[in-house]
C-alpha cells in the first residue's frame, strides 16, 4: 500500500455466496485485474483492498473473502463483524446458487443487519449456459428490495460497475 494514500472513507465489505460462484474471482479481478480458470481459495489472507472514486469520494474498500468455509455453511460471526457492505454472489449458470441467496440474506440479517447488500449474478459471459433468467432475478431483487447486477469476473468493467454501485449505496447513507 502507498504510504501517502488518501481516502475519504474506509469500508469493510464481505463477499458471500455458495462455493464456486466466483467470489474469489470477482475480488481478484477488482483488486489485481486478473482472472484464473483454476481459481484457488486464498489461504491466510483475510481481505484485499481496492480504492474507488465514487460520487466524488475516494473510498477504500476492504474486501473480505471466505477461505472455503462457505461450503460447510459455517462462516464465523467475526467474518461479518463491522461490515458496512455485503455482496451476495450467485452463479447465473447454476440455479441452486440463486436459491441459496435466501440463506446468505439470513446470515447477513443475523450478523450485520445494517450492512448494505448488493447481489451479483456472476459468470454472465457464459451466455449459452444461463440457468437463471434475468427477469426472474430482477423480480426476486425487487421483492426483497435488493440491488442486483450481473457481472463476469473475466470483465473488469462489469466488476467495477458492480462494486461502484454498492459503494454508492453505502455513501448515500453517510
Ligand atoms: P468461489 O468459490 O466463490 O470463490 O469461486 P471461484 O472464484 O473460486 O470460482 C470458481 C470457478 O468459477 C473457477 O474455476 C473460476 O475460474 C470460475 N469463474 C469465476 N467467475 C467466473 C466468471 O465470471 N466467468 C466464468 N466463465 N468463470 C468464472
Ligand atoms: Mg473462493
Amino acid at each position: 500500500p502507498l504510504e501517502n494514500e488518501r481516502y475519504d472513507y474506509l469500508f469493510k465489505v464481505v463477499v458471500v455466496g455458495d462455493s464456486g460462484v466466483g467470489k474469489t474471482s470477482l475480488i481478484q479481478q477488482l483488486c489485481f485485474e486478473r482472472f484464473a480458470n483454476d481459481q484457488k481459495s486464498t489461504i491466510g489472507v483475510e481481505f484485499n483492498s481496492k480504492s474507488l472514486l465514487v460520487d466524488s469520494k475516494q473510498v477504500k474498500i476492504q474486501l473480505w473473502d471466505t477461505a472455503g468455509q462457505e461450503r460447510f455453511r459455517s462462516v464465523a460471526p467475526s467474518y461479518y463483524r463491522g461490515s458496512l457492505g455485503a455482496v451476495i454472489t450467485y452463479d447465473t449458470t447454476y440455479a441452486k446458487s440463486f436459491e441459496q441467496i435466501q440463506f446468505w440474506l439470513n446470515s447477513l440479517n443475523q450478523h450485520c443487519p445494517t450492512a448494505k447488500i448488493l447481489v451479483i449474478g456472476n459468470k454472465s459471459d457464459l451466455v449459452d449456459l444461463r440457468a437463471v433468467p434475468i427477469e426472474v432475478a430482477r423480480e426476486f431483487a425487487e421483492q426483497e428490495d435488493l440491488v442486483l447486477v450481473e457481472a463476469s469476473a473475466k470483465d473488469l468493467s462489469s466488476v467495477e460497475f458492480a462494486f461502484n454501485k454498492l459503494v454508492s449505496v453505502i455513501l448515500a447513507d453517510r
